[in-house]
């Protein structure tokens, strides 16, 4: 792979410092990427700042090149899916199903309007409700969806006016550098700067003085210290953070229909989504045959590398989250819980682990209470819905949730009740560019997506003219 640069002001930033991107389906060392310094941090900060004075400007031509963005990533899907795969696990077909919907992202927010509300218009005065941008944000994300989780955050920040800094995980910093790089022949130069580095960078950034706006996806623990170093300097933030979605089936459903959704909606991209299905409730009169349809979707399940033919689940990510996945297993196992499939790394070099479905396991083990963020799924009885409901809502997570049934209108009453910010009657995962997307409680502060999202990269102003 030619080595990737980072882009401040528009240009290739060669930097000194280097850091390993390790390729999860072999362990081993995959490609190089650059090692940002604080005093290139300032640089990119600089960029970002000097552009946006005229970025702000011309909301048309906004929408003009993040029409081109979108085009340009619909004719980039072939290079950049082996990228994708390479450094995050997931299918090749499935990285190129991310880059389209980055474009088809990109698209949607070209499109979309910022509003203009009147609020008075009478004798006195003419007052209108205006979206101003905020300035420079500085962007953090996860190495789960990379370049999507990106676009949520480029797209709609960029429509608004402001200008951006944009760190990935460096777990998964290729695509990234790479849509930076191509990014350089459509946008005026310092709009997008994209660096890379380790986790002390991200702490650079949202303590960095030029910033307005830290938008951050990440994990709960991480997106805490953000809104603290974020505090003093009273910067926006938007933070996307971890979940621990339940899914309620109701006992009025076939096992045998549900299963394979249940089952996609839990280990979709290896299990590594937040909002995936993180534990499943059933009743418990049909325990053994949800277990038993559970497990029977689990062995059919193709595992191997990316890049393979054929292949539907990759490895996990990183070694850290391998390691973390082993243990809440492990852990769940040494409390009596059975492992129907999986229950364990396979024997292969990489960080792939078996598709894992855990039966005989309550509220109160670790994989149930923590988000596990990998391809092993906990299955709950319970007897009493009201009870199933409660033990959903008895964690600080509130991502998302979904109910099962086959009585649309009593499944969206259950799903009323979860305390979260996404509540799917029969489906799960599913997110589209016009549906605001983020968490209640330590899941997240503020949403991305549709023309909230947009708001978010924006401040109101009154704009008041005296007729008198
Ligand atoms: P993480 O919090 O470890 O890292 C996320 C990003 O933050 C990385 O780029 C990392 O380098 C950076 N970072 C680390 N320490 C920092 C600091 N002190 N200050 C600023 N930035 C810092 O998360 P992860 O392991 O990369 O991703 C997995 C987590 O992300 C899971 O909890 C998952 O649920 C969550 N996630 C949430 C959403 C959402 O939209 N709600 C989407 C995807 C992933």
């Amino acid at each position: 792979m030619p080595e990737l640069t980072m882009t401040i002001g528009g240009d290739a930033a060669i930097t000194s410092g280097h850091f390993g991107v390790i390729n999860p389906a072999s362990g081993e060392v995959c490609a190089e990427a650059p090692e940002c310094s604080r005093a290139e941090l300032d640089l990119a900060m600089d960029a970002a700042a000097k552009a946006y004075v005229d970025w702000r400007g011309d909301e048309r031509r906004r929408r003009e090149l993040l029409g081109q963005v979108s085009d340009l990533l619909f004719a980039s899907v072939e290079e950049l899916a082996p990228i994708l795969t390479s450094e995050q696990g997931k299918s090749l077909g499935d990285a190129k199903l991310e880059v389209f919907a980055a474009a088809i992202w990109f698209r949607y927010f070209a499109d979309l309007e910022l509003p203009r509300e009147v609020i008075q218009d009478d004798d006195t005065a003419f007052a209108e409700v205006i979206r101003r941008p905020l300035g420079v944000v500085a962007a953090i994300t996860p190495w789960n969806f990379p370049l999507v989780l990106a676009s949520w955050k480029i797209a709609p920040a960029l429509l608004a006016g402001n200008t951006m800094v944009l760190k990935p995980s460096p777990y998964t910093p290729l695509t990234t550098l790479r849509l930076g790089e191509l990014l350089r022949d459509v946008l005026p130069a310092g709009v997008f700067n994209v660096v890379s580095g380790g986790d002390e960078l991200g702490a650079w950034m949202t303590s960095h003085p030029v910033p307005r706006k830290i938008s951050f996806t990440g994990s709960v623990a991480t997106g805490k210290l953000v809104a603290s170093s974020a505090a003093p300097d009273l910067k926006r933030v938007t933070l996307e953070l971890g979940g621990n979605d339940p899914a309620i089936v109701l006992d009025d459903v076939e096992p045998s229909d549900i299963a394979d959704k249940l089952f996609w909606g839990a280990f979709s991209n290896n299990g590594q989504i937040c909002s995936a299905i993180k534990r499943v409730y059933v009743p418990e009169a049909r325990y053994g045959e949800y277990v038993d349809a559970l497990a029977e979707c689990a062995r059919g399940v193709v595992v191997g590398d990316g890049m393979e033919e054929g292949t539907q689940l990759g490895p996990i990510n990183n070694k850290p989250q391998f390691d973390r996945v082993t243990e809440l297993v492990g852990d769940a196992l040494a409390g009596g819980a059975r492992a129907v499939t999986g229950g364990k790394p396979m024997d292969r070099p990489g960080y792939f682990f078996e598709p894992t479905i855990l039966a005989d396991i309550s509220d109160g083990a670790r994989i149930v209470d923590e988000e596990q963020f990998g391809p092993a799924l906990p299955i709950i009885g319970y007897r009493d819905l009201a009870d199933a409901v409660e033990r959903a809502n008895a964690t600080h997570f509130g991502l998302s949730g979904s109910v099962w049934t086959s009585d649309a209108d009593r499944g969206a009453e259950v799903a009323g009740q979860l305390e979260c910010g996404t509540a799917w009657v029969n489906a799960h995962l599913a997110l589209a560019p016009h549906q605001p997307f983020g968490g209640a409680k330590w899941s997240g502060i503020g949403v991305e997506n549709g023309p909230w999202g947009l708001l978010g990269f924006t401040e109101l102003q009154v704009l008041y003219r005296s007729k008198t």
